[in-house]
């Protein structure tokens, strides 16, 4: 376990509040990585949390989920099937700027003479709220406040109220609203694989502008992807003072420009309307057109109804959402909302697409979708929010042809699932540690197994789940072979695992323990389809053209799994090499030569036992019942001693199972760094983004971790900590409610919602009666 320091900012400048993190001063410290904590976003549109000024500012940020270019990927050295082209997500032209002049004089935070200042991400409203008291060389004092919001409600819509209020004289004020077309993208000089390529030239090709008025719509299209945007900005301006405006636009972008004479005390409120539509194959200038319609029906709505609407959609998913901790240190409780807010700003409207990485923070990752999405954010989606998580899977079933496409590409049958990807093909360029995780199958075909125990949704099998599975267990036949030096054991080579530090080995132990999982379940489902329903058993063996014999197959080569284990360790090796390799001398690794994958050549850390992430740990958590308790303790403590948590998918993962293992002490303070990742920059990354899949492992280390759930096949067991204060929380279950509450090691268990809904508190069978209170200690 390596120690990292996990130092939040100061509360002097972020005090502790319930409900908003707020900065309550301007620090050039914190800058950058404010604006990434900042970010507004909706799950289709982000915006990071840039000052409408324009400056200071580290990176503007605009992103559409999904909304990428494409480029050639070029190799010194290619080799046949691999990937070809690259996907970067791209920063769009920003529409959040709105420059304020008093005199002619700019007005920038970061220069002018501030003698107030309060910046807060409000999480129940859903809004980023600044108020600033400005003071001017010449003693007038203005209050600048200003409140954006993107909508959960009105996908496609931004708004921002933009309020001045001239304190002690008048002054000739100018307010420039626009959009703006920064002097990105940037290039990724550090060597740091983990930020964004960066596309040498111009992505966005203007293709229509139009305004009247105070409205403006710009229309685009990628260069490559051929992808279509339409940006729209409309203003209603009120105010007493006397005022005029007028827009420009062209292929800089457009501004719309107000003058007005501003008097003492009267409020001059500008409010900015903006709208995004983006679409694969529509034509501009239809979307041109939707953006308008857009931009008609919200003006007329007004402010109020978007913030009202923010309001009802924040509420629910709170009720569904929320986890209360006990209060002590209060820190905590505001860090948890932060996270779980994030993950509706990731999810909430990420309607046909997936969730990338860094959510819509940054273009860090490109904007692609890992596993991360079904490892570690769906579990958080299919117990507070089903419907969202449905829309994941059915975003893996649209990428499904594509899937196929890629595993005859890389020489194999049925499907194999692109390890990073925007538009369903394999974007990795480094094989390595790229598409040789074949695991990315096994977890999306877990994430459907999970999702349909947990919401009963069998219409999502019986349509869609049901071809995932039966591609994806089909590749994993093709990939092994049931090998005659290891008994006829069915063995999978050269693969890499979730552990990114060795790559490319036979027999890794968590791919080969998932892919049994993921093969016994395609059988199952396809007998139990068969059994069931003529109708979808038909339309399924079409679809796939699945032979005869192939079930059983895929049942001879789960039972036959090879699964390493040391006899002499009693371990299970991660691999079958990893226990021969060189143990690697943490002692003389200094603190600064972490992340490892910033400092040593791959091919040290490959030949070295050292861990970036949890495997077979991540494999005692998803398959615990595959394992024994001194089998889970032994392999723990010789693996944990290895990991350096590299990866931010690491530290929610082993405090899972060292809770489970009764490491009380370890446990939490793996939680704690997972709870922090980003609000202490545990990494040092924030800047360049969120760490999505650390913060749904927040919410698993508490729902799996400290009140201990296991839901394997469906039965929900809870084994909660005995140390616990307080925690309270709600999860849906196959439509119904249940609110959980610890409290001082005594449980609570509630249907708040439903009929009837079994469920086990350690060995004890519970059958819950809507409304009663059932106590357990
Ligand atoms: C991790 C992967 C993860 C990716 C995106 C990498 O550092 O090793 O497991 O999918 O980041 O979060």
């Amino acid at each position: 376990m390596i120690k990292r320091d996990l130092i939040l900012p100061p509360e002097i400048l972020y005090p502790i509040e319930e409900w908003r993190w707020v900065e309550s001063a301007l620090s050039s410290q914190f800058l950058a990585q404010a604006e990434t904590i900042f970010t507004v976003s909706n799950g289709y549109l982000g915006l990071r949390g840039a000052f409408e000024e324009g400056s200071p500012a580290y990176r503007h940020g605009t992103f559409v989920n999904g909304f990428h270019e494409t480029w050639p990927i070029s190799y010194a050295e290619g080799a046949f099937g691999f990937a070809t082209t690259g996907q970067t997500i791209t920063n769009l032209p920003d529409p959040k700027i709105i420059r304020l002049y008093v005199d002619d004089e700019p007005f920038n935070v970061s220069t002018a003479r501030i003698l107030r200042y309060e910046r807060a991400l409000d999480m129940r409203a859903g809004t980023l709220d600044r108020q600033v008291l400005w003071e001017t060389a010449d003693g007038r004092q203005l209050l600048v406040e200003s409140r954006r919001l993107v909508s959960f409600f009105e996908k496609h819509v931004a708004v921002i109220s933009y309020r001045v209020t001239v304190l002690n004289a008048g002054a000739a004020l100018v307010l420039s609203s626009d959009i703006v077309e920064h002097p990105l993208p940037e290039k990724n000089e550090y060597n740091d694989p983990r930020l964004a390529q960066g596309i040498a030239d111009q992505v966005l090709s203007q293709q229509m502008a139009e305004g009247k008025g105070q409205r403006v719509i710009l229309g685009y299209r990628t260069k490559r992807s051929g992808m279509a945007l339409a940006c729209g900005i409309d203003h209603i301006l009120e105010t007493d003072c006397v005022s005029s405006s007028e827009a420009k636009w062209g292929e800089q972008g457009a501004q719309v420009v107000f003058l007005i004479d501003a008097e003492p005390n009267k409020p001059i409120a500008l409010t900015k309307y903006i709208t995004y539509h983006s679409s694969p194959s529509d034509e501009t200038a239809e979307l041109c057109v939707r953006a308008g319609r857009t931009l008609d029906r919200v003006v007329h709505h007004g402010f109020e109804r978007l913030l009202a609407d923010q309001r009802v959609y924040l509420d629910d998913f709170w009720k569904q959402s929320d986890i209360q901790i006990s209060a002590q240190p209060p820190r905590l409780q505001q860090c948890l909302r932060w996270n779980l807010f994030q993950l509706i700003q990731a999810a909430g409207r990420a309607d046909d697409t997936g969730i990338a990485a860094k959510g819509l923070t940054s273009q860090t990752y490109d904007g692609h979708y890992f596993w991360d999405m079904e490892m570690y954010v769906l579990p958080f989606l299919i117990y507070t929010s089903p419907q969202l998580a449905r829309n994941i899977l059915r975003y893996r079933y649209s990428i499904l042809d594509k899937a196929r496409e890629r595993a005859r590409a890389v020489n194999q049958k049925g499907a194999l699932f692109p390890w990073r990807t925007i538009n369903g093909e394999e974007a990795s360029a480094y094989y390595a540690a790229g598409t040789a995780q074949y695991h990315i199958n096994a977890a999306i075909a877990h994430g459907i197994i999970n999702y349909v125990d947990i919401t009963g949704d069998k219409d999502f099998l019986y349509e869609w789940g049901a071809e995932i599975l039966v591609e994806t267990a089909r590749l994993w036949f093709d990939l092994g072979f049931f090998s005659e030096r290891q008994d006829g054991h069915f063995c999978i080579h050269r693969v890499t695992g979730p552990d990114e530090y060795t790559t490319v080995v036979n027999n890794n132990a968590y791919t080969n323990f998932m892919a049994r999982e993921n093969l016994r379940f395609a059988a199952d489902t396809v007998d139990k389809i068969q059994e069931s329903s003529e109708k979808h058993y038909h339309a399924l063996v079409l679809r796939t053209e699945l032979k005869p014999g192939e079930v059983s197959d895929w049942r001879r080569a789960a039972k036959q799994m090879y699964i390493p284990f040391d006899t002499r360790l009693q371990i299970h090796p991660q691999d079958d090499q990893f226990l021969d390799l060189e143990p690697w001398d943490f002692q003389n690794t200094p603190l600064d030569k972490y992340p490892l994958l910033l400092n040593f050549h791959p091919l040290v850390i490959y030949r070295h036992q050292v861990i970036k992430q949890a495997d077979i740990v991540l494999a005692m958590f998803l398959l615990g019942h595959e394992f024994t308790l001194e089998q889970k303790k032994r392999n723990f403590d010789y693996y944990d001693e290895l990991t350096t948590g590299d990866s931010s998918l690491s530290a929610c993962i082993q405090s899972i199972v060292a809770f489970e293992i009764g490491y009380d002490e370890r446990a939490l303070n793996y939680l704690i760094n997972a709870l922090l990742m980003d609000l202490a920059d545990v990494g040092g990354n924030v800047k360049d983004g969120c760490h999505i899949a650390s913060m749904g492992g927040t919410w698993m280390g508490v729902v799996y971790g400290v009140a201990g759930l296991r839901d394997y096949g469906g039965r929900l067991t809870f084994y909660p900590n005995k140390k616990v204060q307080f925690l309270q929380f709600h999860l849906t279950v196959r439509g119904q409610i249940l609110a959980v509450e610890i409290k001082e090691g005594r449980v609570t268990y509630r249907l708040e919602q439903g009929e009837r809904l079994t469920i086990y508190h350690r060995d004890e069978q519970l059958d819950l009666q809507p409304g009663e209170l059932v106590h357990r200690s």
